[in-house]
């Protein structure tokens, strides 16, 4: 398709390091892109080994190629109708609220818009929700409480102009290497300070000062003895507060009240934040995957708002996150307990300007089913219709043998995929083939707000198609023609992007609206660049509230008052180890991509359930011996790999494994479904397990 070199944007990490494409006689190569900020042509393991996976999807059996409906081969036209009636038979008979969307922030924000637009503007249900549940609904909870509104403040060069780093609850070394690689970098070359707290030593901690590590849970009353001893050594920027914040002295209060851990490094680092006015601090999924998440995120940006170091070059809080997309999805409403761009569906002012802008009658507003709410609501039988994108949730969601029975149980359970085989296809009674990455046209957000084009190089395989195609035309079948006219991505982004800005008037820092007049070829040809883009602008906006400036009505920040609480579930005498999950660096969600990739296999080829020493020797298993780890959920099965990484009572899980990939390697099973009062991500940080013989 593609006969020159085009720019496009990596489809792993929230990093979204741009990317050339270039043809050679056998097929592409990639190379990082020298021009795009995010990553100055750098790139990492996974994004230099894309060209293995398109390759093994070209010569394996590995993509859906056609529409399939219970298990017969089937042309779109059918396909499409079969989807349309099945979910307006669901309507007729249970009403709207019987249908669920769980999708993904592997869409493009294309794709995200126009499947929020279906199911909340004109199917009527607000249960739409995302993966992105899993990742990031923490922050975006800590953010609106305390700047009103889901806004990462501060842009990538600031880990290079800061001169402490802190990094909590995130191995960006594994889960962000290139922005590791840009903080190495400015360590090398400007002597930048770099703090890890981490219940375990990670291969970030590999260029730190100092390795807090962290007990599980504890990072609330970490954080609150760092703004109380901030208080102590006046070093609270009184004169910002008085003018830019609230909640101060409710926040101290409370602060005072906790108990800083007794880990080894606690007060240098409370003495290195006091005296450096360019701190930056980044958090991730450690902080995010909580039952207390969005008191962590708090707790954090609490201590930023203390000393004003919100939005200034070098000086900010740094939320990073983890999927190519997690941004554009909330930027359209792809959250249960949002609307599209950034509105509040329990804001009537905000449902009734939605619903004019998208001539939309069945919006009703008010909050949907969030991720496991929603797979409960589905085996419970409350959700008779759900359709899942570009997401494996049989293998990625806490208890996974519940959501498997909710699937089992479900009676209409379409999945749009571009890989044939799933733990969560095997459920469906309708597969749609989706185009993929290096097929797809449209943007992405990554972590610093800087939306990015993804272009294609290559036709769909089969009779795939993207995302916002199959919604609109499943949309146009259902009767809403007007509203789904849409040709082209561009038409999409348009709307997307007047959407942002209309009835603006600065109520929401999310306004893209200096772009959407962008002609097919201005969209075709747009640079990175960082929202807010208000109308009568195009040069994007680095930073936010530096100027003290806050979305709150009132126009301040907002310290919230937050106490140290124990996790949900405690390690106990049957289950006296605390688990923690998360990524290796050479593999992306549940491996449908990485895993086909043999340069990436060679990291880490099978799952290891890493443990200290004294815990291996206690349960009598060597290094290399296979155990069953049990949770009060489930079990699985994984070669044990002892080191002193971990810190004792503590072991580590990887989330990639399948039961397809690994017989009872799917952790989803482990996992409680303990979530976040207020942002409503499970806690997949602390799961009490005990390791055993097999
Ligand atoms: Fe892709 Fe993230 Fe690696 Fe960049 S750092 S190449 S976005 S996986």
């Amino acid at each position: 398709m593609a006969d020159a070199a085009i720019r496009t944007t990596c489809p792993y990490c929230g990093v979204g390091c741009g990317l050339i494409v270039s043809p050679t006689r056998d097929g592409w190569a990639v190379g990082g892109d020298p021009d795009h900020p995010a990553n100055r042509g750098r790139l990492c393991s996974k994004g230099a080994t894309l060209m293995d996976t398109v390759t093994a999807e070209d010569t394996g059996p590995v993509r859906l190629l056609h529409p399939m409906v219970d298990g017969r081969r089937t042309g779109w036209g059918e396909a499409v109708n079969a989807v349309a009636d099945r979910l307006a038979a669901v309507v007729a008979e249970h009403g709207p609220d019987a249908v669920g969307f769980y999708v993904s922030g592997q869409l493009l924000t294309e794709d995200y818009y126009a499947v929020n637009k279906l199911a909340k503007g004109f199917i009527g249900t607000p249960h739409v929700d995302t993966n992105s549940r899993l990742c990031m609904a923490s922050t975006v909870a800590g953010h609106k409480r305390a700047f009103g509104a889901d806004v990462v403040p501060g842009t990538y060069e600031d880990l290079e102009l800061a001169d402490l780093v802190v990094l909590v609850g995130s191995n960006l070394a594994w889960c962000h290497p290139v922005l590791a690689q840009r903080l190495r970098a400015a360590r090398r070359d400007r002597g930048t300070k770099v703090v890890v707290v981490d219940p375990r030593r990670t291969a970030t901690c590999d260029f730190a000062d100092l390795h807090i590590a962290l007990p599980p849970g504890q990072d609330v009353a970490l954080f609150n003895g760092l703004l109380a001893h901030l208080d102590r050594v006046d070093a609270i920027d009184r004169e910002y507060v008085l003018r830019h914040v609230s909640g101060l002295d409710e926040a101290l209060a409370a602060a005072r009240a906790d108990t800083p851990p007794d880990v080894e490094g606690v007060e240098l680092f409370y003495h290195w934040v006091a005296t450096t006015p360019k701190t930056v601090t980044v958090f991730s999924q450690g902080v995010n995957q909580s039952s207390r998440g969005t008191d962590k995120v708090n707790a954090i940006l609490n201590v930023h708002l203390a000393t004003g170091r919100v939005g200034l070059p070098g000086a900010t809080p740094f939320s990073v996150t983890g999927q190519p997309n997690a941004m554009g999805g909330r930027e359209v409403g792809g959250l249960a307990n949002q609307l599209a761009a950034h509105m509040n569906p329990d804001d009537p002012h905000d449902v009734d300007r939605l619903r004019r802008f998208w001539r939309a009658p069945n919006l009703t507003g008010g909050q949907g089913l969030k991720a496991v709410e929603l797979f409960e609501a589905v085996r419970a039988g409350r959700i008779k219709a759900l359709w899942i994108m570009a997401t494996n949730p049989a293998v990625s969601l806490p208890e996974g043998d519940l959501v498997r029975a909710a699937l089992a149980a479900c009676p209409t359970v379409i999945v749009s995929d571009m890989v044939t085989d799933t733990d969560t296809q095997r459920f469906a009674h309708i597969r749609l083939p989706a185009a993929g990455w290096g097929e797809k046209d449209g943007t992405v957000t990554n972590s610093e707000r800087r939306i990015s084009r993804q272009r294609p190089f290559r036709a769909p395989a089969g009779e795939a198609k993207p995302d916002w195609w199959i919604v609109t035309q499943v949309a146009r079948a259902m009767g809403f023609e007007t509203a789904f006219r849409y040709r082209a991505p561009v038409d999409l982004f348009r709307e997307h992007a007047a959407l942002s800005a209309f009835e603006n008037d600065g109520l929401r820092a999310f306004d893209i609206g200096g772009l959407a007049n962008l002609k097919p070829r201005a969209y075709d040809a747009l640079a990175p660049v960082q929202w807010p883009v208000p109308a009568g602008t195009s040069a994007g906006t680095a930073r936010l509230y530096g100027d003290g400036r806050y979305t709150h009505a009132n126009g301040r920040g907002r310290m919230i008052a937050v106490r140290q609480e124990a996790p949900a579930e405690r390690a106990s005498l049957r289950f006296p180890l605390v688990a923690n999950t998360g990524r290796y660096r050479d593999q992306w969600h549940t491996m449908t991509r990485t895993g086909l990739s043999p340069r990436l296999a060679a990291h880490r080829p099978e799952p290891l359930v890493e443990m200290h020493p004294e815990d291996a020797a206690a349960a009598g298993l060597a290094d290399g011996a296979l155990a069953r780890v049990t949770s009060r959920r489930g079990e699985v099965v994984m070669r044990v790999a002892i080191g002193e990484a971990q810190r004792p009572g503590e072991v580590f899980l990887p989330m990639h494994w399948s039961d397809t990939l690994s017989a009872r390697g799917s952790i989803g099973r482990l996992v409680p479904g303990h979530v976040d009062s207020v942002s409503g991500q499970p806690e997949s940080k602390h799961v009490p397990v005990r390791v055993e013989p097999l």
